[in-house]
């Protein structure tokens, strides 16, 4: 089961309300992965503003907005900083950055989460039913997987650092399925090719001096104390929420989502009424169906021709169709 999401599923509504915000303001240029321009907020998305005369850019990486800000002085650069611990030595690299290099109009909308307080959050929950993780691969190439560890044994969970090969996949499941069938808990690194305990040192270290830990919401869920990362006091001046006064703006998720549940690995998405029909990618009602990595997203794809019981059969079914995160039969991160 997918979980506890991809970090285009995971941004909040609201967050992406204030984006649209920002984006929509004359002296603005709006910068951003291209995965975010297509996902909805209350009004549209990146593309119906861009569509509309705003200023937004697709960037690569992060850096390229000093770029665009040495060649614009006179507006403010705005950069939409989502994504797991994998994107934030980048992220924090830009604000490291604009702040040598005085870059004034450069700003970041911060949205950051982090992986462990999300799965200790499951875990905690009396609703529970996860028995093992599929660790993120990309996620402890950054950090390691150290922070694993006291989960794993405080929980009695095996967790398996895998990566996203389907081969990485079908390993991962495995090591985990035999620590439950041999009754261990342990943490096991399938992605030895990659990654270790310790993780890339210079990055964490960078990670620090430009973010420190905060509370962060997250979307179908709610806030989890400690998932998510925030600017520091110093760079207070390249903050977008607090240059824009825009953290008034709240917006609540249809009623009819259980996107939530199905985060936390306790419901599937044929298990929602809206699925499929109020629902699709298209017009995506909640976080699941909002990127294509997400669960409901991924079961319309490959799956929503399959009874509600079927769901267990979509890998005999369609087993060189599903994607990796699809194929993961535990609970992983997402991509980014
Ligand atoms: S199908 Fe749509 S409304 Fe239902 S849980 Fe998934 S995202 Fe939410």
């Amino acid at each position: 089961m997918h979980g506890p999401g991809c970090p285009v599923c995971v941004t909040p509504l609201e967050m992406i309300d204030r984006a649209h915000a920002i984006a929509r303001l004359p002296n603005v240029i709006f910068c951003s992965f291209g995965d975010m321009l297509r996902v909805p907020g209350s009004d549209g998305d990146l593309f119906t503003i861009k569509s509309e005369g705003g200023d937004v850019r697709v960037v690569y990486s992060p850096l390229d907005c000093l770029k665009i800000a040495r060649a614009n002085p006179a507006k403010q650069v705005v950069f939409f900083a989502i994504g797991f611990e994998t994107t934030a030595p980048a992220n924090a690299m830009l604000a490291w950055r604009a702040r040598e290099e005085k870059l004034n109009n450069v700003s970041l909308l911060v949205s950051h989460v982090l992986v462990p307080p999300a799965l200790e959050a499951i875990l905690a929950s009396p609703e529970n039913r996860v028995q093992g993780f599929l660790g993120p691969g990309h996620v402890c190439a950054v950090m390691g997987y150290g922070e694993y560890l006291p989960i794993s044994a405080n929980y009695k969970v095996p967790i398996v650092i895998t990566g996203f090969e389907p081969l990485d996949i079908l390993e991962g499941v495995l090591m985990t399925v035999k620590q439950l069938e041999e009754g261990r808990a342990v943490v096991e690194n399938q992605y030895s090719r990659i990654l270790d305990q310790t993780g890339n040192l210079p990055a964490q270290k960078l990670i620090g001096k430009v973010f420190e830990v905060s509370d962060r919401k997250w979307r179908g869920i709610g806030t989890i104390p400690h998932s998510g990362y925030r600017l520091r006091q110093e760079f207070a001046a390249h903050d977008a929420e607090k240059l824009f006064d825009v953290a008034d703006i709240l917006t609540l998720e249809p009623e009819i989502c259980i996107s939530g549940e199905i985060l936390r690995g306790i419901k599937k998405p044929h298990d929602c009424p809206a699925f499929a029909t109020l629902c699709d990618p298209q017009h995506p009602l909640g976080a699941t169906m909002v990127s294509a990595e997400g669960a409901c997203a991924a079961y319309y794809a490959y799956g929503r021709h399959l009874k509600p019981q079927g769901a267990g059969k979509l890998h005999q079914i369609a087993p060189d169709l599903a994607p990796a995160s699809a194929g993961a039969a535990l609970v992983s991160g997402g991509r980014a």
